[in-house]
């Protein structure tokens, strides 16, 4: 298991009567879920960071429902070949994707600034490693893990150059140019697309991109999970509340998921 480090000192830390601690004395209580709580008062931008319960949710349930599974999938067919022993996944959320990846590697952990979904995870898969942190500074050893993943979370290229071993990987994944198209036509009238390469570039200086893959596929949604869709979404909010309340009462809604994977081996 890779070594979880102090957020306050940078010391390792180890395991002591449901508590981990470091040798400077830090202690980070084990919650009763089973996860550890590493985020630092001075690193919360608000009382609650992260996506709130009810996103958590919407997240939960459109996922269970297995409409992103495709995604899962061509995740772990990444991931596979690799022959990883340990994986980081950062912005875990409430752990679906995470879940999957435990098929193919051994220790994982998950890491997210959102409380509530941390504690989904580590209710719902108790045998894997669930952190509450920041990840501008991830709590973990340097060169101590074979892959890092970002589904749609902060990349913090620095960090994951140190935590990643020397002939390690990073699963970058993000929306590509037409994803949701008409939700988003719906929603604001005029779209842009999205650029996930742009990400690239950020990641040129310690990454190198190994594979790029472009998936798409249709989704048909009932009205129910069209609601969860636009809950879990970040961005609608600044959607024109009645632009929303139309698009919700479709009883059937069709678009277009479309995603960017993009593996990169540390140089
Ligand atoms: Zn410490």
């Amino acid at each position: 298991m890779p070594t979880l480090i102090c957020p306050l000192c940078r010391t390792p830390l180890t395991l002591e009567n449901k508590s981990q601690r470091c040798a400077n004395g830090h202690s980070f209580d084990i919650a009763k879920e089973g996860y550890v709580n590493l985020l630092l008062v001075q690193q919360k931008k608000s009382k609650e960071p992260g996506d709130n319960p009810e996103m958590v949710k919407a997240r939960r349930e459109f996922l269970q429902a297995g409409y992103y599974q495709p995604l899962c999938n061509a995740a772990s067919q990444l991931i596979t070949p690799l022959n990883a022993k340990s994986l980081l996944d950062i912005g875990c959320g409430e752990g679906y994707y995470t879940q999957a990846f435990s098929h193919i590697v051994a220790d994982i952990i998950g890491l997210d600034i959102a409380k509530p979904a941390i504690q989904l995870a580590a209710k719902k898969h108790p045998n894997m490693t669930w952190l509450v942190a920041s990840s501008a500074l991830l709590p973990v050893a340097d060169h101590s893990i074979d892959v890092a993943t970002s589904l749609f979370s902060p990349i913090p290229v620095a960090e994951m150059a140190r935590v990643i071993k020397p002939v390690g990987h990073v699963l970058v994944i993000r929306a590509a140019d037409t994803h949701l198209w008409t939700v988003r036509e719906a929603l604001f009238g005029e779209v842009r697309a999205h650029h996930p390469d742009k990400f690239l570039e950020e990641l040129s200086p310690h990454f190198t991109l190994q594979q790029q893959q472009d998936l798409r596929f249709d989704l048909q949604l009932p009205q129910q999970a069209l609601k969860q869709l636009l809950a879990m979404t970040p961005y609608v909010w600044k959607a024109h509340p009645e632009r929303r309340l139309a698009l919700e009462n479709h009883s059937d809604f069709n678009t277009t998921a479309a995603f960017s994977l993009m593996l990169l081996r540390k140089h």
